[in-house]
């Protein structure tokens, strides 16, 4: 029975509104899962229509006078609870922002992307970066556009983060990774130096029966408590996703390469926490604007925490030890020492998506730092693979020997996604913050020692989950935290685990 947190006549008023909205988004939802999954590959050109035309529907139904007009009075209402508020600021925030872009500016966007992710494909598989490069021209300076018509007081970069995480500015990335460069430059070398995570193992190069792997990853989503089958599912697609069509349907994907197989099941266990997110949002919240997890930030630290607080530790890899023994073969010849350390391999790399949680986020100081020094003509596109290349030797110690192990590695600039990058830092930082907490009030380690992941899935639910985006995430975290992004736990968590 779902008790209604909504009260005020014009809210619900709002709401009503709002369902086809809903509709809509769900309708995309479920459309964008089938790409990536089970659509035939030339249905696409069906679909990037009908996506298109859609998207567009949703514009026009979102910027419709009446609607404007209604969210415009609620918010001078003074008697709202904090679930209207929540509902009024979302929806002044979306209005706000496809009122702010020109369409022209939309179109053309939309359409350099559409090139530039099939240019940067091709140009990182021959190393071209002067193929990719008018490209990525045009994208930062689409980029500033979009900056300046949103609108920013101190760094143009503040516009564009604020699109993943609302409320996040260039001076709360600085503090943040300015802390994390310093700070984890001495735990990496020592860690190093120290020798006692390897940086390879043995297990990277054994080959694994897909078959019998997919009944491992299907039994970790049990024991983790995934309603598979009930309100979710796990499919195969190119790239691990979380997407859902509401509270009730939470979808994961996973990929299958055959050899290496801690790389198939961190990712289950990454979206299994994107999905925890949203399948324990409150019920209330459902068909509004705010039954949706608050920002990537906050996302990217449900299933950061999962994945490596959680997955990466010793007591669980203790835990599930048994079921790896009984599926896999290879395992025998292991202890669950041996798994913890091929789940924890420390080694300063190239590429991003390879990294290890000791130097992961020294990739995204990078690009944080290359994307303001670009956004503001510091930087010009021609010089960003030295730049590149320097600021990796002197962040890790390695240094690209081609573009598409350097400046080319990632989708996320031909994407047009410029201020993405730190918000995966936010969330380690979230998740460590978590952690804390956690080990204070419900002794988190011991929790996942007994295989009790109600307790965790309970605690998350009730201190984060539920709320959706009914706050701001700065405000979501104070409250329930005790403080907004602090990177001094994230360093805490990597010292106590890699160096005591
Ligand atoms: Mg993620």
């Amino acid at each position: 029975m779902n008790i209604s947190v909504f009260e005020n006549p014009i809210v619900k008023e709002i709401l009503a509104k709002y369902r086809v909205l809903w509709g809509l988004s769900h309708a995309l939802s479920l459309m964008s899962w089938d790409s990536e999954t089970y659509m035939p590959r030339e249905g696409v050109r069906d679909r990037a229509i009908a996506r298109a035309e859609l998207e567009l529907l949703r514009q026009q139904l979102l910027l419709r006078p009446d609607f404007v007009e209604l969210v415009e009075k609620a918010e001078g209402i003074e008697t709202l609870n904090e679930y209207e508020r929540g509902v009024i600021r979302v929806l002044k925030r979306a209005i706000r922002i496809a009122k702010s872009l020109p369409p022209w500016l939309i179109a053309e966007r939309a359409k350099i992307t559409q090139e530039a992710m099939i240019v940067w494909r091709e140009a990182k598989a021959k190393n071209n970066f002067n193929a990719f490069k008018p490209y990525l021209e045009k994208i930062f300076e689409l980029a500033r556009k979009t900056s300046d018509y949103l609108g920013w007081e101190k760094h143009p970069y503040d516009a564009l983060v604020d699109l993943y995480e609302e409320g996040l500015r260039t001076e709360d990335v600085d503090r943040v990774l300015g802390y994390l460069r310093s700070e984890l430059k001495r735990v990496i070398e020592k860690v190093l130096s120290e020798g006692k995570y390897p940086r390879t193992h043995p297990l990277e190069n054994v080959k694994y029966d897909v078959s019998k792997m997919e009944i491992v990853n299907k039994r970790i989503l049990e024991i983790l408590g995934y309603p598979l089958g009930v309100r979710s599912r796990l499919d195969v697609s190119a790239h691990p996703f979380t997407i859902d069509m509401g509270i009730y349907d939470v979808r994961i994907t996973t990929r299958y390469e055959g050899v290496d197989f801690k790389r198939t099941l961190t990712a289950v266990i990454h979206e299994f926490g994107h999905a925890l997110y949203q399948l324990q949002i409150d019920p209330a919240l459902s068909y509004t604007p705010v039954a949706e997890g608050v920002s990537l930030g906050v996302h990217e630290g449900q299933s950061r925490f999962w994945e490596n607080i959680i997955g990466r530790s010793r007591e669980f890899i203790e835990y599930i030890y048994p079921v790896l023994r009984e599926h896999l073969d290879f395992i025998a010849k292991y202890t669950p020492e041996d798994i913890y350390y091929y789940f924890n391999t420390v080694k300063p790399s190239l590429i991003r998506v390879d990294a290890d949680e000791v130097t992961y986020n020294m990739h995204i100081v990078l690009r944080a730092e290359l994307e303001k020094l670009t956004l503001t003509g510091e930087v010009k596109i021609s010089e960003l693979p030295e730049y590149w290349s320097n600021y990796m030797e002197e962040l890790l110690g390695v240094k690209p020997r081609t573009h598409s192990e350097g400046v080319l590695q990632d989708i996320h600039w031909s994407m047009g996604s410029i201020g993405y990058f730190p918000t995966y830092t936010l969330g380690n930082i979230v998740a460590a913050m978590m952690r804390k907490t956690m080990i204070n009030e419900i002794k988190l380690y011991e929790k996942i020692s007994i295989g009790d992941f109600t307790s965790i899935r309970e605690w998350q639910r009730e201190r984060i989950h539920k709320y959706g985006s009914v706050f701001t995430p700065k405000e979501l975290l104070r409250r329930t935290l005790g403080s907004e992004y602090k990177p001094e736990d994230l360093v805490e968590y990597l010292v106590e685990k890699y160096l005591k």
